[in-house]
């Protein structure tokens, strides 16, 4: 039996679609709920999985289903939970209501991410997000109520006509609302999304980086470490689950589009509703090369603050780095992009920022 001790459940439903989002998700409809829910715990079951020590439920918008079919996921899914446990539920503001907190606390959720992404109607609006400031604090205030005091916030940066002023006045409500993990990402343009098709056009990079600066100097002044390239926590509140990913660890996947990650080899499942649905075919598998795995590794790894140790690396590929990438990391060390102590690789401030020029060199 492999060894894997971590679970992603997706949940693609959503209540409406955002306009920057390449998720997985199909629109909320009482009348799949049930079925999908049958098809998922189908899935579940044959996969026979290991109880975990991580289960995370994204989405989509996994807060959205209804009471019934909450309780039934998570009534099912607890029973997949070791004794020592992380259990993470994504939600959207407006969709919480006291019963579903209740639910969470009764099957043991213990954290909860919350998609905040910015404080300003302005660009909410610009995000097609349909929650406000009141929908934020009540699900908190309910999440406090329940003793569920691990709940993190989910922020988007680099958004145009997003200001300085405006992320200052997301930290005035993150200083009310003391979550204890944040995650920025990047606007990023991707294909097949309502920005795409409206023709945006990104910001410019230095205003992105600016914001990235000011946002890190702002985390840093409130006790929240980086620990990777987007993601900073209060001491004690890292994610366990996101760290698996980081880690280039395995962990399973279950649902519409999800993807897991075990013995050696990578899956990936249907994105298409129905055949899910009708539990055709639904994985399309792929066996890492060992090139790929390494490739992984380095990719992964460097998003991590805490990077990567060179006797690892030699041990898990055989090869030690200093001497294939030799120029190459002589170069980046100069550049300040990395650093090498004790045995250990880091991507350094800089490193972070230009992250990509980093693998490429490394791969
Ligand atoms: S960003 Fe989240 S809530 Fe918005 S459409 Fe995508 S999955 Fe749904």
């Amino acid at each position: 039996m492999s060894e894997v001790k971590s679970m992603y459940v997706h949940i693609p439903f959503c209540k409406s679609i955002c306009s920057y989002c390449d998720f997985t998700k199909v629109f909320y409809s009482f009348l799949y709920e049930e079925k999908y829910l049958d098809s998922l715990e189908n899935e579940i079951v044959n996969d026979n999985p290991n109880k975990c020590d991580t289960i995370y439920i994204g989405g989509g918008t996994p807060s959205v289903l209804s009471l019934n079919g909450l309780e039934r996921l998570l009534s099912f899914l607890s029973k997949y939970l070791e004794k020592e446990y992380e259990f993470t539920i994504e939600v959207n503001p407006e969709t919480i209501d006291e019963e579903k907190v209740k639910l969470f606390a009764k099957y043991g959720v213990n954290r909860v991410s919350i998609g905040v992404e910015s404080f300003s109607e302005e660009m909410l609006m610009f995000l097609s997000r349909k929650h406000k400031y009141e929908d934020i604090k009540r699900c908190v205030d309910l999440l406090n109520k329940y003793n569920i005091i691990n709940y993190s916030f989910d922020f988007i940066y680099g958004i145009k006509g997003l200001k300085i002023s405006h992320i200052k006045n997301d930290f005035k409500y993150i200083d009310i609302l003391k979550p204890k993990h944040l995650s920025f990402y990047s606007l990023i343009l991707e294909d097949n999304t309502c920005l795409k098709a409206q023709k945006y056009v990104e910001e410019d990079e230095e205003v992105v980086v600016d914001q990235y600066n000011y946002i890190f100097k702002e985390l840093e002044k409130r006790g929240f470490n980086q620990y990777e390239v987007s993601n900073y926590s209060l001491e004690g509140y890292k994610s366990k689950h996101n760290l698996v990913y980081w880690n280039a660890k395995e962990y399973y996947g279950f649902g519409l589009g999800a993807s897991g990650y075990v013995n050696g080899i990578r899956y990936i499942n249907t994105r298409n509703l129905t055949k899910y649905l009708h539990k055709e075919n639904i994985r399309i598998k792929e066996e890492l090369s060992y090139q790929d795995k390494k490739e992984e590794y380095i990719m992964l790894k460097l998003r991590l603050n805490e990077g990567f140790l060179l006797d690892e690396y030699q041990n898990l590929f055989n090869e030690n780095l200093l001497d294939t990438k030799k120029e190459e990391i002589k170069s980046l060390i100069e550049r300040n992009l990395i650093k090498i102590e004790e045995n250990r690789v880091t991507p350094t401030y800089q490193g972070m920022l230009l992250l990509d020029t980093v693998v490429v060199k490394l791969i």
